[in-house]
């Protein structure tokens, strides 16, 4: 058995097996994936914003696809994904190949016990887990 949770999406309770998520939003989502993935088969090179509006899907969503290399959006002008590092165009992933090769470089010399200036400043915590609030609010008002 798994444990019970409250989906992120539509809040309901639902048991958790693979997936942070409750079968129905699971469905949905594979869903609207397939609608973007046929959207793009017909139209290759649409920007995000042309496929939301036309799938109805959250751009959000498709990022996260991009993200995760499931789908090839042409992000051409001013694209929406950009290295965190520095900022230029990229297609899918977090960082440019060039950035991930300073970066994977910097995580060898740093296992050579240079200390790294403290270059992440306190950020605010983003609040995460919030789903798992509402379970645990439910809870207390049984
Ligand atoms: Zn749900
Ligand atoms: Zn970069």
């Amino acid at each position: 058995m798994g444990e019970l949770r409250n989906c992120p999406v539509c809040g309901k309770v639902f048991v958790k097996l693979l997936k942070n998520l409750c079968p129905d939003c699971i469905d949905k989502e594979e869903r609207e994936f397939e609608e973007v993935r046929l959207y793009l088969k017909d139209n290759p090179g649409a920007s995000i914003g042309e496929i939301s509006e036309f799938t109805g899907v959250d751009e959000d969503k498709i990022l996260k696809w991009m993200r995760e290399d499931r789908i090839d959006v042409c992000v051409g002008k001013g694209g929406v994904l950009t290295c965190k590092r520095c900022g230029s165009d990229i297609i899918a992933g977090n960082l440019c190949s060039k950035c991930a090769q300073v970066l994977a470089a910097e995580i060898k010399s740093a296992t050579h016990s240079v200390p790294l200036k403290d270059t992440e400043p306190d950020k605010p915590k983003e609040p995460k887990g919030r789903g798992m609030f509402v379970a645990q609010k439910l809870r207390d008002d049984n």
